[in-house]
């Protein structure tokens, strides 16, 4: 027998890429300065960050945000943290073209995946899997997003597909790094797993208050990166 729950006042993004980039053209827009470049160190002087080197040069700066996901496990090398982050790779498949297109998000339990109606198609998405962010995808992903996918839609028609990977980066604790690293004028904003998309914008506003010296009014502590500080006292110890 099937059953189907019904979670009312949920919203959904149907196009994440051009959502980000929308968000920084208002960001330019506002006069903020949009540059796309490699991060290849961050310099401290006297223990404070003076400038970021990139492979477009070097950025003179008195406060870093670094909000790189799970390749803040490369970067964190430079700014004295040791998370053991990890990846949870998931994957997804979109069917181009649909011939049939569900009108809201559904979770499906058989397969445990999600089915979500995008502008570029129905787009079949799940799977957890730790593996290094370095490395390429996996075959079986795709394979079990597919077989569940076709067992969701068994009529389903579709002039192509397209197949994807991304890394949830997860911290031990499964909580975000949100917050300044000691004093030295670096925030950290990531670590959000599963929910990056939706917590975002809520980072962003907690580090844009920190960094304007505005108090967040919720217990910043939990976030801390000082958790995770090479050569202080952690919480608790
Ligand atoms: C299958 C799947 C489904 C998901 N579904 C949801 C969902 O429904 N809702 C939700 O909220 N979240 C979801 N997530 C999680 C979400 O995608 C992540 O939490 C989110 O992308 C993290 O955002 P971020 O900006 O921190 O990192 P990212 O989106 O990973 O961005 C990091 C950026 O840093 C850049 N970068 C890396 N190294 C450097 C460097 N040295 N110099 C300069 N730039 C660098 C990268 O190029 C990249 O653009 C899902 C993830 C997956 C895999």
């Amino acid at each position: 027998m099937g059953c189907l729950a019904v979670l009312e006042g949920q919203g959904h993004v149907t196009n994440p890429g051009q959502y980000i980039a929308e968000l920084a053209a208002y960001f330019v827009s506002e006069g903020g300065q949009f540059i796309q470049a490699n991060v290849l160190d961050i310099q401290k002087i006297n223990g404070v960050v003076s400038h970021i080197d990139t492979d477009l040069g070097r950025f003179d700066c008195r406060k870093a945000v670094i909000t790189a996901g799970i390749w803040s496990k490369d970067l964190m090398k430079m700014i004295d943290l040791n998370v053991p982050m990890e990846a949870e790779r998931g994957y997804h498949v979109i069917f181009e073209n649909p011939s049939e297109l569900p009108r809201n998000p559904m979770l499906m339990t058989e397969g445990k995946f999600g089915v979500n109606p995008m502008e570029m198609g129905l787009r079949c998405a799940g799977t957890v899997e730790f593996g290094d962010h370095r490395s390429g995808p996996s075959v079986d992903p795709i394979a079990y997003i597919r077989k569940h996918s076709q067992r969701a839609f068994p009529s389903l028609q579709y002039s192509g597909t397209q197949e994807w990977m991304g890394s949830r980066p997860s911290t031990p604790d499964s909580l975000p790094l949100i917050g300044e690293l000691g004093q030295s004028g670096i925030f950290t904003g990531f670590g959000h797993q599963h929910v990056g998309l939706t917590a975002g914008p809520k980072t962003g506003r907690l580090i844009a208050q920190l960094i304007s010296d505005n108090s967040p009014n919720i217990d910043m502590s939990p976030y801390s990166p000082g958790r995770y500080a090479v050569g202080t006292t952690k919480p608790g110890s």
